[in-house]
Parts: structure tokens; C-alpha cells; sequence
């Protein structure tokens, strides 16, 4: 799908670490390594002011309990890790909204 290849010129507005990391032309975000992934994670918690952002009732979720979850499940094969689809959640919520546990950086 040509919408979900790289952006040349968003890419290299965004600055990522790894080489291998892209903004799609519809704006979704794909990132690898380790270092682009912990610069992500911090933007959607600091977006949240590190409250829970699954839960019905407003919590925070502090930063090494914290989980980074993936709201937009697939798209052209492969989850958005940008803001766009990022939310900051608790263990509890995000087990809830997956069945099952996942770590952050379970990808
Ligand atoms: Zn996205
Ligand atoms: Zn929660």
C-alpha cells in the first residue's frame, strides 16, 4: 500500500536514531531499536502526564509500571508506534484490552 510506505521528508523532519525508523505518508509512525522506542515511550507518557489512558477511572501510571500500548492494531501488516496510536496505560488496562500480558516492548 503506497500511503503506508516511508515519507522521505517527514522522516527526516522527525529525527529518529535508527536508520530503519519512518513516517508512513498517511502520518503513522514504524520505528526500530531500542533508542527510537524509549524516545517514543517518554513522548506518550509525558503526553499523558503519566495518567492511565485505558482505564475508566482517571489513575497514573507511573513510569516503570507503565505500559505503552499499541491502539491501532494493523495496518498494512505492521503496528503505528507514533503518538497517533500510542496511549499510556497500566498493567491492569492493558491485560484487560489484550487478554493476555504484554510488555511494552513486546512488539
Ligand atoms: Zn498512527
Ligand atoms: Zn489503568
Amino acid at each position: 500500500m503506497l500511503e503506508n510506505r516511508r515519507d522521505p521528508e517527514r522522516t527526516a523532519l522527525a529525527d529518529f536514531h535508527s536508520p530503519k525508523s519512518f513516517v508512513s505518508f498517511k502520518g503513522h509512525v514504524y520505528l526500530y531499536g531500542l533508542q527510537d522506542h524509549m524516545n517514543m515511550r517518554e513522548k506518550i507518557y509525558n503526553r499523558a502526564k503519566g495518567m492511565c489512558q485505558l482505564c475508566p477511572k482517571p489513575h497514573f501510571v507511573d513510569w516503570d509500571s507503565g505500559h505503552w500500548h499499541h491502539a491501532q492494531k494493523t495496518f498494512g501488516g505492521k503496528r503505528c508506534d507514533g503518538l497517533c496510536c500510542g496511549v499510556w496505560a497500566c498493567a491492569g488496562g492493558h491485560i484487560k484490552e489484550h487478554g493476555r500480558t504484554i510488555h511494552w516492548s513486546d512488539r
